[in-house]
């Protein structure tokens, strides 16, 4: 079996969840693996970022270069291209940065390629067996990788449950001498730090998150009147900010905030890839959605298939009751 290796995200020495949720995946590929994290950056908290990974990997490469101080996947695809030898199966999250590094790194390894993968069901020689999801999350896709000249797979972040992460036993090494010419066209610039508005829904441990199935922007005082009696926070899908009815502030997603809170409730939310992507760990999910077959539903501790014009105000008189 190839040998496999997944590229660490972190912030500030704090590794990203995705770095349990790619060795959890890794093993999924070859449960015997001797999976390699692989740890960039420049500074002091790199080496906090490493000690991080080796909490789920078997062994760690830190690569400490000037270059590699600020996200950019031009960097990353050459360094990744320099370091990992051929035929190797590469994991990266399906965030933004993934999207930016996986095609391109495919096509330099010469290997092939899944982006958001959403499912493992093992390996069969050097073919991968992957699921993807198609139609907006209504429909899983089997489907084999033919990995024989290596791959490279961005996985859906929240897809692999980092809680059955094996213990790494976490031996840094590191390659920084074997880093190459890191050279790059695009530079970075500055960090543009995202408005937070008058709330900040990352702070919150409970959201009440509403989609498109409120209606009408004079419903979305019932929203307000539930967080507030129930101690949360409103956010929203992409629509409700699309459509002005708050500030884009609140927006869990993609293209918006990714938030972290113990319980999460999604009202009249479909469970679109790009507004799933923004919830990180595994809070419990509430789902209420009058479609009982909403995509959210697959994600979801406890689905009620209702009206939420009706759900919410009842519930709202409960819990102030
Ligand atoms: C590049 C890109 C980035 C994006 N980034 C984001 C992002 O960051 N965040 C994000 O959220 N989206 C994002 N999107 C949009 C995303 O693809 C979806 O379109 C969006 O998440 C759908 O929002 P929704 O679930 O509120 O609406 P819909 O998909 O329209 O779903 C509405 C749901 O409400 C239900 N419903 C309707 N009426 C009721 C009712 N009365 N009671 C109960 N249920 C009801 C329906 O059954 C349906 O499931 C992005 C898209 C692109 C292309």
């Amino acid at each position: 079996m190839a040998q496999i290796f997944a590229y660490i995200a972190h912030k500030n020495g704090v590794v990203d969840d995705t770095a349990a949720e790619l060795a959890v995946a890794a093993k999924k590929i070859d449960a015997s693996a001797q999976v390699t994290a692989i740890v960039t950056g420049s500074g002091a908290t790199l080496d906090a970022a490493c000690q991080g990974a080796a909490k789920a990997y078997a062994q760690v490469w830190k690569i400490n270069k000037p270059e590699l101080a600020y996200p950019n996947a031009e960097v990353v695809r050459k360094l990744l291209k320099n370091i990992v030898p051929a035929s190797s199966i590469v994991l990266v999250a399906h965030d933004t940065f993934g999207m930016d590094l996986g095609p391109g790194l495919s096509i330099k390894m010469d290997a092939a390629y899944a982006s958001d993968v959403v499912g493992i069901d093992g390996a069969d020689g050097s073919t991968l067996k992957i699921v993807r999801q198609e139609f907006a999350g209504m429909a899983h896709a089997h489907m084999t990788v033919n990995a024989a000249k290596g791959a490279v797979l961005t996985l859906r972040p929240g897809s692999f449950q980092a809680g059955d992460a094996a213990g790494g036993a976490g031996a840094v090494t590191d390659k920084s001498g074997d880093a190459g010419d890191l050279g790059a066209k695009r530079k970075f610039l500055q960090v543009v730090e995202a408005e937070t508005g008058d709330v900040d829904i990352t702070k919150s441990d409970v959201l009440v998150s509403i989609g498109r199935g409120i209606e009408d922007q004079e419903n979305i005082g019932l929203a307000e009147d539930l967080a507030k009696a129930m101690g949360a926070v409103v956010s929203c899908s992409r629509p409700i900010v699309d459509a002005k009815w708050l500030e884009k502030a609140r927006q869990v997603g993609t293209s918006g905030k990714t938030v972290k809170p113990k319980v999460y409730m999604a009202l009249g939310i479909s469970g679109s890839f790009q507004h799933l992507g923004g919830i990180k760990g595994s809070p419990f999910i509430v789902a209420v959605n009058k479609n009982p077959k909403a995509p959210i539903f697959q994600v979801a501790d406890v689905g009620i298939v209702e009206n939420i014009l009706e759900f919410i105000p009842a519930m709202t008189e409960k819990v102030s009751g």
